[in-house]
């Protein structure tokens, strides 16, 4: 048999019953007409600002069509991407993509339930999917203008004490304050080598930098405050 959108969603709700107490959320699910893989969990890993993991979200689970298969081996097909959802989820990190978290749970599962879920499938290896290109780190300069404007400056990492030094010698400033921030907004914005602020609204700015973490800049060091 080919899966059918049915056919795995009914197999997701048993087996989340049944092997993983029900603890799993729904998970939006997609059918392919993929030939290099059966089944795969992505998900985009969300990465504080000091660059570690702080959540995976967005979980979308794939499952190919292009494959006939006995209705049991494709049971065993979302069963495998359901322990890579699990490990996804809980945040549990793994010695390789298949590596002892997982083997753990597959051969749990496998005794307990009488299932044949493998970790070598009939054809090219599935990956799971961790995509992270939204949550860059930024280092932002906020500064308030001597005309009461407001502007920002999203620094090259490599320019920051040069920026803390020449924005003050460029523009005529009431008040300098650095930000890191992770907000997908400042990267619409250039990264500066040579200072240049760009105006913004108060209100946009405020919006944009409730998540922000305020740093310190003494010239040489630039940390949290
Ligand atoms: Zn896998």
């Amino acid at each position: 048999m080919r899966v059918t959108y049915q056919f795995v969603k009914d197999s997701f709700d048993k087996f989340n019953k049944l092997c993983f107490e029900g603890v799993l959320p729904i998970i939006p699910i997609r059918l392919t007409e993929a030939r290099t893989f059966l089944g795969k969990v992505t998900y985009k890993s969300r990465k504080d600002f000091f660059g570690l993991n702080i959540s995976n979200e967005d979980f979308v689970l794939s499952v190919s069509t292009s494959f006939d298969l006995p209705e049991n081996e494709l049971e065993d097909v979302v069963l495998h991407e359901m322990i890579h959802y699990y490990l996804a989820w809980r945040g549990i990190r793994d010695t390789s993509v298949h590596g002892d978290a997982f083997k753990k749970m597959m051969e749990t599962i496998n005794l307990k339930y009488g299932r044949h879920i493998n970790i070598r499938h009939r054809i090219e290896e599935d990956q799971p999917g961790s995509v992270d290109v939204r949550y860059r780190a930024n280092y932002i300069c906020v500064s308030q203008l001597e005309d009461g404007n407001w502007g920002i400056t999203v620094s090259a990492t490599t320019r920051i004490f040069e920026l803390n030094r020449e924005l003050p010698r460029y523009y005529r400033l009431k008040s300098m304050t650095w930000y890191g921030s992770i907000d997908p907004y400042f990267n619409t914005y250039p990264r500066c080598k040579t200072p240049k602020i760009y105006g913004i609204s108060k209100e946009e700015l405020d919006a944009h930098l409730v998540d922000a973490t305020l740093l310190k800049c003494d010239g040489h060091t630039i940390c949290p405050a």
